[in-house]
């Protein structure tokens, strides 16, 4: 497995090619982040950006999402996929955070993660984008790059992933290390046809130079 030293190396050299790195998903407040990203599960980030004026236009806050229905929720997401379960979560969600939060968002990964459609990774994004509350949410860019660096093994879960780069990277780089190497896996180390020959990480990725040698 790829050490500790030559991960915060591989990082160093993601940074510099991307630099800057923040999430993609338009929001002004935690709530509506919270929306926008459980929205934005098998989904792009432009699709949600697409929907969320209107949709935060029109709810504000969990109470006015609380007591919508359900047909009026869907109005605004229905160019969403999944769409039918992803506005009963949302009105579940806001639903809960009124009943046991007084109407905030909560700031841990328990209570986040015991909300309708929010998972480990919905909760990282929230918490490190919203609150500065380092997490390592891991999607299936942050996945596939860990997995090709050999920083984890290629049958790693998603927790094993977000254990072994929690413990290689350091705590306070979390949430830009992340959104990092979601670019570095959207645009470089791409599912299909990854960019090896002009890769920065090439001279440390086996799989890189696997890929090239048989070109
Ligand atoms: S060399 Fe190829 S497989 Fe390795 S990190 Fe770079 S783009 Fe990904």
């Amino acid at each position: 497995m790829l050490s500790k030293a030559k991960t915060l190396w591989a990082l160093e050299q993601m940074k510099l090619e991307f630099p800057n790195a923040q999430g993609a998903l338009n929001w002004d407040t935690p709530f509506h982040l919270l929306m926008a990203v459980i929205l934005s599960a098998q989904a792009t980030d432009i699709s949600v950006n697409k929907v969320a004026p209107a949709l935060f236009d029109r709810f504000p806050d969990p109470a006015s999402l609380a007591s919508a229905d359900l047909q009026e929720i869907e109005s605004y997401i229905h160019s969403i996929g999944l769409y039918h379960n992803k506005a009963k979560h949302l009105k579940a969600c806001a639903q809960q955070i009124i009943a046991r939060f007084d109407g905030q968002v909560p700031q841990s990964h328990t209570d986040l993660e015991s909300l309708p459609g929010v998972g480990r990774k919905t909760a990282n994004v929230v918490l490190g984008d919203a609150f500065r509350i380092p997490g390592f949410a891991v999607d299936t860019h942050v996945a596939r790059v860990s997995k090709r660096l050999q920083i984890v093994k290629k049958s790693a879960s998603v927790q094993e992933v977000e254990q072994a780069l929690t413990a290689k990277l350091p705590k306070g780089e979390w949430v830009i290390d992340h959104h990092t190497m979601i670019l570095f896996g959207r645009y470089r180390c791409t599912a299909r046809n990854p960019k090896c020959e002009t890769c920065p990480l090439l001279s440390i990725c086996a799989e890189g130079q696997r890929r090239v040698n048989t070109k």
